[in-house]
């Protein structure tokens, strides 16, 4: 007999998201607008490392996630192979 168990991730982290109170508008700008003010907000969440873990661990493509642009985080990436 074959079962297979389904796990989700444990998100109970996110209610503590600051962009959860500003909307996610700030966190996927049209391309070539700023992130400036993502990143200021981020700086004040509680759970950037979290956040930032999460979408390195997820492969986040898009976005601002714990303070990181998609090019930051790329470049993360790169450099932590
Ligand atoms: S670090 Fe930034 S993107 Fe991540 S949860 Fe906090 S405010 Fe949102």
């Amino acid at each position: 007999m074959h079962t297979e168990m389904i796990t989700t991730p444990d998100l109970a982290w996110q209610e503590e998201a600051l962009c959860a109170q500003t909307g996610a508008d700030f966190f996927f700008p049209e391309p070539g607008s700023s992130v400036r003010d993502a990143k200021r907000i981020c700086a004040l969440c509680p759970i950037r490392s979290a956040c930032l873990e999460y979408a390195l661990s997820n492969d986040e493509r898009f976005g601002v996630w714990g303070g990181l642009s998609e090019k930051e985080r790329l470049a993360l990436r790169r450099t932590a192979h």
